[in-house]
């Protein structure tokens, strides 16, 4: 019994030091990945694991701190070529002799997304401002469905130096002022022999305790850069007019400030045939007296380009008349398939004029004499209309 629960125990090491080894498989990738892909898996699954999303869940803290490793590992292209050639025996090895270990996750996400590091985290999280755009969408998007692409101007962490503003890691140095507490002890007299002590914000680094000697070539020492993000937005279909889609802290960066959101409004640009009430649609559909009097067969291209029957057989169609055409409204959003109605409104276009056969038809056709007869009533008529002019 005892020896099955140590042999348990072996075994389960064993998977554990494995699973722990596949980095690429870790982020989701495969040994091709670019740099790009790389850096964009890191965000995506940093941010799904980060424990201020998850909250007590251990599961999701061991993948954060997994994506992490896996990041620092893959993102550095001497770590990455020791780890591609020789696997993550490599990269102890190379620890062992002064590579340096690995950093604090929470670090790494902070170095990511310019935000704090843990330690201020959640005391006084300073959030930049967010990016607000509308985003004009048409009818026929919103009806089936669309993934935009949208390349997003913004300020982004130098690449460079990663935020340090230094020109290499070695110019970043502790104050020689403070000796790195960011803070100086001064005396203060208050009378002959009796004196105040007190602490005070280092005058010569500002309270950061680290200075720099060189500055980074690419910011100038700011830090920041342009740059840009691509960013997928996916319009469900039945998404409403005036809905909102939050990208999560990817509004510009800056060292220690958690970027703000970048949001979306959606709008709709008006369309030439339908309108849009709710889940409603709405559209008019001119006649002819003759199809209002008879019946018609019509067809109409809907939002998808698919024809709808419009059918009114044997059956006067009023001028103002509503048909109602169950489900061929739009989608109602995350139902999948059901669909609001379609309200085709009539209207009907009444010929100029009457030629005397056709006046002599329809007089036969109601049972009466045509009211004015050419021969009275609408010479009378003609007559009042010339003595007028
Ligand atoms: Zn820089
Ligand atoms: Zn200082």
């Amino acid at each position: 019994m005892r020896l099955l629960f140590l042999l348990a125990l072996i075994l389960g090491l064993a998977t554990v030091a494995l699973a722990g080894a596949d980095y690429y498989k870790v982020l989701g990738l495969t040994r091709s990945a670019s740099t790009k892909e790389i850096k964009k898996q890191y965000k995506v699954l940093s941010r799904k694991y980060h424990p201020d999303k998850n909250p007590g869940n251990k599961v999701a803290e061991e993948k954060f701190v997994e994506v992490a490793a896996a990041y620092e590992v893959l993102s550095d292209k001497d770590k990455k070529s020791i780890y591609d050639r020789y696997g993550e025996e490599g990269l102890k090895q190379q620890q062992g002799q002064g590579g340096g270990g690995f950093h604090d996750p929470f670090d790494i996400f902070a170095q990511f997304f310019g935000g704090g590091s843990r330690h201020q985290h959640g005391h006084q999280e300073r959030r930049g401002p967010e990016m607000r755009m509308e985003l004009e969408v048409t009818l026929e998007e919103l009806y089936s469905g669309k993934s935009i692409e949208i390349e997003v101007s913004k300020q982004v962490i130098c690449g460079h130096c990663g935020g340090s503003g230094a020109k290499s890691a070695e110019d970043v140095v502790t104050c020689s002022g403070c000796q790195g507490h960011g803070t100086k002890t001064v005396k203060h007299m208050l009378a002959p022999g009796m004196f105040q002590q007190f602490r005070q914000t280092c005058d010569e680094c500002g309270g950061k305790g680290k200075m720099i000697r060189h500055k980074c070539p690419i910011c100038s020492g700011t830090k920041v850069q342009r740059g840009s993000e691509q960013l997928t937005i996916v319009i469900e279909p039945g998404m409403a007019d005036g809905a909102t889609i939050v990208f999560d802290r990817e509004a510009d960066e800056a060292p220690d400030l958690v970027p703000g959101d970048v949001i979306f409004d959606i709008r709709t640009r008006p369309h030439s045939i339908f309108e849009r009430r709710g889940d409603a649609l709405y559209t008019y559909v001119t006649i002819s007296l003759e199809q209002a009097l008879l019946g018609f067969n019509l067809e109409i291209k809907h939002l998808d380009g698919k024809a709808v029957a419009l059918t009114r057989e044997e059956a006067v169609t009023p001028y103002g008349f509503v048909q109602t055409l169950k489900g061929q409204g739009m989608p109602i959003k995350g139902s999948h398939s059901d669909f609001g109605d379609l309200f085709v409104e009539y209207k009907v276009v009444f010929p100029e004029k009457l030629s005397k056969d056709e006046r002599a038809l329809f007089g036969a056709a109601f049972g009466v004499q045509a009211a004015f007869d050419e021969q009275v009533g609408g010479k009378a008529y003609q007559q009042v209309m010339h003595d007028e002019m």
